[in-house]
């Protein structure tokens, strides 16, 4: 069957067909997809491995399907999601703010809870300010999106995050990436090209979540000073887990936190939230307040968001063993996977350890056989990793213990040829 529609002409018009690809939803590209996966899976005999329902809190153990399973797939990197005393802090701010701040913090949305979660967060970077988000992906759309546009350059590592992408494209400014932790090839970029632009920003992330590997900040500043550019680093993954005491990349390489010019982060990792901040000068900061479009025309971050992610930077600060716990376990799971021969690509062993399996099927085929035995891993497939590297992608957490790693290795090295 085909739609027919009326022509712009008016009264009378002829009846002119519609096909169906543009009136359809499922026959739209994307969708047409998403049924070609599911079809390949049922032919391999494989259950869909997205979307899994945790009934409870996802830590190091988590409940799927009424089992209890280890799990390696939360980015519970400090076991605070769960931790009663969040809990509390969440619970006493709906006590006293409600469920919604019911605006734009510009306008009414305004509250204590936020000004003492920036001011922390600006402590922790020991730089003048800082912004919460409501979330973190809308950070980096909002912040590239808003600070550069067509006559910019935005350069980044080629495996940056979807959001940062996002941003750079909405901004209009012309867009390259560069190999992933490669300086010397951001080196020929800037020779290249810097003198053809205005502004232009350097974007890398301060842990790779597919990999597990960090990039040689000193070499980055160095280079930014240099070209006269700006330098933004995403901690999503790195806040919390980098650092003798989880204070991120600037703490790992001891730098001067200034040398970065835009300090990005997340509340929904580590910090045991939702949310994503912005960190750095006060005119940066003040800028995003009063312009950026994700933080001025979007409602305020809820309070029982925000005391909770409070609350896990201060708890972070106290309890600094849960960071050196985290390294340690890390550490311990990258040994024993290579000492087993597995491959974990360039992962430092730092809260994420990829298992590189090769093809899609296989990945997606392992983590089936792991659910069966009750261990939670999340398959990597194609396209968001290049197909001859689809892989397992082990999170970890400070409450991992050595148990749950040797039985997880054991059941892994039972499963592969
Ligand atoms: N940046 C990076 C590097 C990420 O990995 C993610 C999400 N995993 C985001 C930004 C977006 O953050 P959020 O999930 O908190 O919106």
């Amino acid at each position: 069957a085909s739609a027919t529609a009326a022509s712009s002409t008016g009264q009378g018009a002829e009846q002119r067909t519609v096909p169906e690809r543009f009136t359809r939803f499922d026959a739209q590209p994307g969708y047409q997809q998403i049924a070609m996966m599911r079809q390949a899976a049922d032919q391999l005999g494989l259950v869909d491995p997205f979307f899994k329902v945790h009934e409870g809190t996802a830590g190091a153990t988590s409940v799927i399907d009424g089992q209890t399973c280890i799990n390696f797939a939360s980015y519970n990197y400090l076991g605070f999601s769960g931790d009663p005393r969040i809990n509390q802090a969440a619970c006493d701010a709906v006590a006293r703010y409600g469920t919604s701040v019911s605006a734009s913090r510009v306008v009414s949305g305004e509250r204590p809870i936020h000004q003492e979660l920036e001011q922390a967060l600006a402590t922790a970077y020991d730089v003048e300010d800082a912004v919460v988000f409501v979330s973190g992906h809308a950070t980096n759309v909002s912040t590239l999106g808003y600070l550069l546009g067509p006559k910019d350059l935005v350069l980044h590592d080629e495996y940056i995050h979807n959001s940062s992408l996002v941003g750079a494209q909405l901004s209009g400014a012309k867009r390259m990436s560069f190999s992933h932790n490669d300086p010397d090839a951001l080196e020929a970029l800037l020779a290249r090209h810097r003198h053809q632009f205005e502004r232009v920003l350097v974007v890398i992330e301060g842990l790779y979540s597919m990999d597990g590997d960090i990039p040689e900040l000193p070499r980055f500043i160095e280079l930014k000073q240099r070209f006269q550019s700006w330098l933004m680093v995403d901690e999503a993954h790195s806040f919390g887990v980098m650092g003798e005491t989880g204070l991120g990349l600037r703490e790992h390489f001891d730098i001067d936190p200034r040398d970065v010019d835009i300090w990005m982060g997340t509340m929904s990792k580590a910090m045991a939230g939702c949310g994503g901040y912005i960190a750095g000068s006060k005119p940066l900061v003040e800028t995003l307040r009063y312009l950026a479009p994700g933080f001025l025309y979007s409602v305020g971050m809820p309070a029982q968001v925000a005391a909770p992610s409070l609350a896990a930077l201060q708890l972070m600060q106290q309890e600094p063993e849960r960071v050196q716990r985290l390294h340690a376990i890390s550490r311990y799971f990258l040994e024993q996977a290579t000492a087993q021969g597995l491959d974990t690509g360039k992962s430092i062993g730092a809260a994420v350890v990829p298992v590189i399996v090769g093809s899609s099927a296989s990945a997606a085929r392992l983590s089936n056989a792991l659910l069966e035995q009750q261990i939670n891993v999340q398959p990597i497939l194609y396209p968001a990793v290049p197909e001859k590297s689809a892989r397992l992608r082990f999170f970890l957490s400070c409450e991992h213990t050595k148990t749950h790693i040797d039985q997880t290795l054991h059941a892994l090295a039972r499963l592969l040829p």
